[in-house]
């Protein structure tokens, strides 16, 4: 008898039931039920998307000295993943992965983990010329990677992040955070999830991460929506709203038509967390979730 028995509740069975684990802690495969319910999330969201949005879906990685540029290992450099692989001829490879240490010879490529979905899209519009007066909106996707620390439910080291990106003059990003924020109660209310708005900051790095992230709040640069998983634990982020204010305009020199610096804004969706938060809301059994969840998810 294990003299400290793990005591799973129903969270941990219900996410048992739906992601099955890997090795590697915090990567999961999904199984098909799980995968409805994200692809009914994801039509869902798409229904719910601001006309003349501009859709671009990312792959899950991306330019290693873009995401340098961006200041991101400035501020999260304990979440980043890099992309190595081994480098020579057949023989000289073939040489190095028979020694034991063959980890040691990987050399990194240009390439890294993209830790958010929104990332690689600031360098492109820039490359694409002024902002127009009326501003811009992207609709972006992809995998995302965050080396985590702990692995408690819902926090994966990959997992799928879907946003909207404004980009425009202050007042612009200003009014599309304040819409999403209002706009996201809304979704969250057709889908049934208990939920609360809360300022927010991001998990800056070390002591001068901590000042970072002070001023982020005083700032009110980041809320969140909340949904609980457990009775007991503070709710879990499942969305996030977010002002960089001129932060990558002035990285990526993004002017708008009349010559101001612009500013950018995002809404980002976890995907996989608001699967969860559905899951743990309305249970495993999809044919007993409520009408109108059902008729909103396409299911
Ligand atoms: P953030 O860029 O940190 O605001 O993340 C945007 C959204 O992605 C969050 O609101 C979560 O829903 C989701 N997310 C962030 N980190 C993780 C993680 N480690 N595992 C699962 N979902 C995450
Ligand atoms: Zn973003």
């Amino acid at each position: 008898m294990p003299i400290n028995p793990v005591v799973e509740d129903e969270l941990d069975s219900l996410t048992r039931s739906l992601l099955l684990p890997s090795p590697g802690a915090g990567v999961y495969a999904r199984t098909g039920l799980f995968e409805q319910v994200v692809e009914g999330l994801s039509s869902f969201i798409t229904r719910h998307r601001e006309p003349e949005t501009q859709i671009l879906r990312f792959p899950p990685v991306m330019s290693r000295s873009q995401l340098e540029k961006s200041g991101y290992l400035h501020s999260f450099p304990h979440l980043l993943g890099n992309v190595s692989c081994l480098q020579g001829n057949e023989a000289e490879i073939h040489a190095l992965v028979e020694r034991k240490e063959w980890m040691s010879e990987l050399s990194s490529t240009e390439l890294v983990l993209s830790p958010a979905a929104c990332y690689p899209l600031y360098p492109m519009v820039a490359d694409s010329g002024p902002v127009p007066a009326k501003g811009l909106m992207f609709d972006v996707a992809s995998d995302c990677f965050r080396r985590e620390s702990t692995h408690e439910v819902g926090r994966f080291q990959s997992f799928r992040m879907r946003e909207f990106v404004c980009v425009g003059t202050p007042e612009q990003v200003l009014a599309f955070r304040t819409r999403w924020v209002f706009l996201a109660q809304r979704l969250a209310k057709l889908l049934g999830l208990p939920h609360q708005i809360a300022p927010a900051s991001d998990p800056f790095f070390g002591r001068a991460g901590r000042l970072a992230a002070m001023s982020q709040l005083e700032q009110s640069l980041k809320f969140e929506l909340l949904v609980p998983f457990r009775a007991e634990e503070p709710p879990t982020a499942c969305m996030s709203f977010n002002c960089h204010r001129d932060h990558f305009s002035t990285v990526w020199k993004l002017f708008n038509e009349n010559g101001d610096q612009a500013h950018t804004g995002c809404v980002a969706f976890g995907l996989d967390r608001l699967a969860l938060g559905l899951f743990k809301t309305h249970g495993l059994d999809l044919q007993k979730w409520p009408v109108v969840v059902r008729e909103n998810l396409s299911f």
